[in-house]
């Protein structure tokens, strides 16, 4: 955190997810499962500054879903440092849970988030028509969010955007192998365009193949600011006061 407000970072959005037991001598159930999750909002408490906490269950970790566990993130989503509900989705690449499990967690988690009225943070991989069929049928739309780690086309983004999602550009802006997403990133509303790093993934070229941090995240802004033609300043102002209207509940302005 530090390293990342030397490089102008002003504020931080920590994703807390409920997962598995770390290996099979780790304690098991809900409780366990909540642990980095509350973790996470602990942080959020405690640190200085602007930092905010979303909770939720990665479509990976789908399959350790219970009635209890989803009991304990409404309970804990409810808190006033957490500002969204996720990262909750589709991951279709990896298959590390049953897909039709992943499409009912899914769902039953945007119905979370409709109940404590907080905005989703989406992670979609090679789903695309999934994702947006659940958004759409489980009227995600009532209290919008954003696409995190944007990795798709600009079809899928002007569904999303009409859907009340917001797209956040990761590392992958700055990759070779991703014109769909730079086009996405030059042709969106600057209005409905945030930045993030997935730390500690998706590192950004120039520093691709290190392990992410925040303070890469400004690498990121500056290829989104040199692909639509405006200086750094001006996107970095325009995403911060997305991620402020976007989070709001536990993000506010600073007064
Ligand atoms: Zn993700």
């Amino acid at each position: 955190m530090e390293r990342a407000r030397a490089a102008g970072v002003v504020g931080f959005v920590v994703v807390g997810l409920a997962g598995p037991p770390a290996d099979a001598a780790a304690p098991s159930g809900a409780e366990a499962a909540m642990v980095p999750a509350r973790f996470v909002v602990d942080l959020a408490r405690r640190a200085a500054g602007r930092v905010a906490a979303c909770v939720g269950l990665h479509p990976h970790d789908a399959r350790i879903w219970t009635e209890r566990l989803h009991e304990e993130l409404r309970r804990l989503a409810t808190e006033p440092e957490v500002a969204a509900v996720g990262e909750i989705g589709l991951d279709y690449h990896y298959d590390h849970s049953p897909r039709e499990t992943q499409r009912e967690v899914f769902a039953r988690l945007v119905g979370l988030a409709r109940e404590v009225r907080k905005p989703l943070v989406v992670h979609t991989r090679s789903a695309p028509e999934d994702t947006l069929a659940v958004l759409e049928r489980e009227r995600a739309r009532d209290v919008g969010g954003i696409i995190h780690c944007f990795s798709e086309d600009r079809a899928f983004a002007s569904r999303a955007l009409d859907l009340g999602f917001d797209l956040s550009m990761s590392g992958i802006v700055t990759f070779k192998s991703a014109p769909a997403v730079r086009d996405v990133a030059a042709w969106a509303p600057l209005d409905r365009l945030l930045v993030e790093t997935d730390s500690p993934y998706l590192a950004p070229v120039p520093v691709r193949g290190h392990t992410c941090e925040p303070a890469h995240v400004v690498h990121t802004a500056r290829r989104v600011a040199e692909l639509r033609g405006i200086p750094l300043e001006e996107l970095a102002a325009a995403t911060l006061a997305n991620t402020e209207r976007r989070f709001a509940k536990a993000f506010p302005r600073p007064t």
